[in-house]
């Protein structure tokens, strides 16, 4: 009993937690490259500019993800930048459990139901589309009868959505500022429809989980990229349905290739094995890094502990920037 976690909480209660808690999430669905390292970065330079704590959460629930594949390389890639965590690693197929009872408990409230719209159905040409690119749901199943569920399931497994509030109802309505995007609204029925909390395989949607592990872990300070962005608002009203804090929201820019196209994992020259060669240094890929982020004021070989004291967000970019034709080739 005595040396659990557990056990020392609640001998000592509530260990004190500092003010703030940021995180890494990443997808191990390949190599980390350039953008994730830009992320990384900030959400790194934030929390430990203010003296607070990292968490490091593997998220591996996806197939593509699975546990053994990427996630050491990962975590080796992130050692060998410097930039360090205090809490983790934590696999998300670790806590489906949480996933469960969080997906109850919207259950019990008699907001989620099944859908057994096919990919071609929801990705029908007439669909709009969210800002993220998911079709915006057109709540064909939203009506359905427990007949037809059941007939339908027959069929095939459903996946479960979470009912939004309609359009001219202010309960659907949510508003943030961005640390670095400012002022955003988004009204959810109009901007993503009622969302997925639930594949139909099975897998808790990223929506789901990420607010589970944000509120459980403490995290208050929430540092991604701008595709994120659109998924805020899905976030904050899953929080406040789940009864979870809203943790500070700061979306940084996409990095996008020299020819202008966003940088993505088929970009193999910007994944960190290739960036680790041409780089030879974490310090020389970080001070380009910042450099293009705005926080320093030349490219000069910095390590992370360096950027420290240069890191504000006031002085982080908001257009996208060119980090790949600044680097060595
Ligand atoms: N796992 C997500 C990704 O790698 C990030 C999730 C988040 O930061 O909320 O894109």
């Amino acid at each position: 009993m005595t040396g659990t976690n557990t056990a020392a909480h609640i001998a000592d209660g509530e260990p004190a937690r500092p003010t703030v808690t940021g995180r890494f999430a990443p997808s191990p669905s390949g190599r980390m490259h350039l953008g994730n390292v830009y992320a990384a970065l900030m959400a790194w330079l934030s929390v430990r500019s203010q003296g607070g704590r990292m968490v490091l959460r593997i998220e591996d629930l996806d197939d593509r993800c699975r546990r053994g594949r990427w996630d050491a390389l990962l975590i080796e890639d992130l050692e060998w930048l410097g930039l360090d965590w205090d809490e983790g690693p934590v696999y998300q197929s670790d806590r489906l459990d949480r996933y469960e009872r969080a997906f109850e408990a919207l259950r019990a409230q008699g907001l989620l139901y099944p859908c057994f719209c096919s990919r071609a159905e929801l990705h029908a040409a007439s669909a709009p589309h969210a800002s993220d690119g998911t079709p915006i749901y057109a709540g064909t199943c939203r009506g359905l009868s427990a007949e037809d569920v059941a007939r339908r399931r027959a069929e095939r497994p459903g996946a479960w959505r979470l009912r939004v509030p309609s359009a001219d109802d202010p309960r659907g309505d949510v508003a943030f500022t961005d640390r670095v995007y400012g002022p955003q609204h988004e009204t959810l029925a109009r901007d993503c429809g009622d969302f997925l909390v639930r594949r139909s395989d099975g897998v808790f949607a990223y929506q789901l989980a990420v607010c589970v592990d944000d509120a459980e872990m403490g995290v208050n300070e929430v540092v991604r990229g701008r595709d994120l962005l659109g998924s805020s608002a899905r976030q904050m009203y899953l929080q406040d349905l789940l009864d979870l804090p809203h943790p500070a929201y700061a979306h940084v820019p996409l990095l996008v290739t020299a020819d202008g196209r966003r940088l993505s994992k088929r970009e193999r020259d910007c994944d960190l094995g290739e960036l680790r060669a041409r780089f030879g240094t974490p310090e020389a890929l970080l001070g380009m890094v910042a450099h293009a982020a705005g926080i320093a004021p030349d490219a000069r070989p910095r390590s992370a502990g360096d950027l420290v004291e240069l890191f504000s967000w006031e002085a982080v970019r908001r257009h996208p920037a060119n980090l790949v034709a600044d680097g060595p080739r």
